[in-house]
């Protein structure tokens, strides 16, 4: 009997990898911007509290997806910091 190789994800465990919230997709933390909710508004990390990640293609192309994340699971009405990128 063969023996099915299930490795095909390759994972560097030497680079820290955050998910976005917007594709749920896993990247290096330096690829991604950090964020998090005071008052249901979006503000940039102010390194205490609770954060979540939008990766740089979803701040390109997909503001929309993070929009609706933003307001479903976040509770956040205020997303004039997304404008700014
Ligand atoms: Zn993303």
């Amino acid at each position: 009997m063969e023996k099915e190789l299930n490795s095909a994800i390759i994972t560097d465990f030497k680079i820290p990898t955050r998910m976005c919230v917007g594709c749920r997709g896993r990247f290096p933390q330096k690829d991604l911007y950090r964020f998090q909710e005071i008052n249901k508004k979006l503000v940039n990390y102010t390194k205490s509290g609770r954060s979540f990640y939008i990766c740089n293609l979803c701040m390109k192309q997909d503001k929309k997806k993070i929009v609706k994340v933003l307001n479903g699971k976040f509770k956040i009405k205020d997303i004039e910091e997304l404008a700014k990128y």
